[in-house]
């Protein structure tokens, strides 16, 4: 699946930074928000993926972010 994919290496690149679903959706062509969040859904069941509310790194909103280990 290619939006996974694509979020799967910006938030490996972005690593160890938590980053939030609409600055990812900035930065991936193509995907909406909605398509971004299931697409965080499935790393999230990856265990080197975790999930949290925490300040995102590159906006600073407190918001629900993904980053890896
Ligand atoms: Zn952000």
């Amino acid at each position: 699946m290619q939006i996974l994919s694509a979020v799967k290496r910006l938030v490996e690149r972005l690593a160890p930074t938590q980053v939030c679903a609409p600055c990812i959706a900035e930065r991936v062509e193509g995907p909406n928000l909605e398509e971004i969040g299931l697409a965080l859904s499935e790393l999230a069941a990856a265990r080197e993926f975790e999930r949290d509310n925490a300040d995102c790194g590159i906006c600073g909103e407190h918001r629900l972010t993904i980053r890896k280990k």
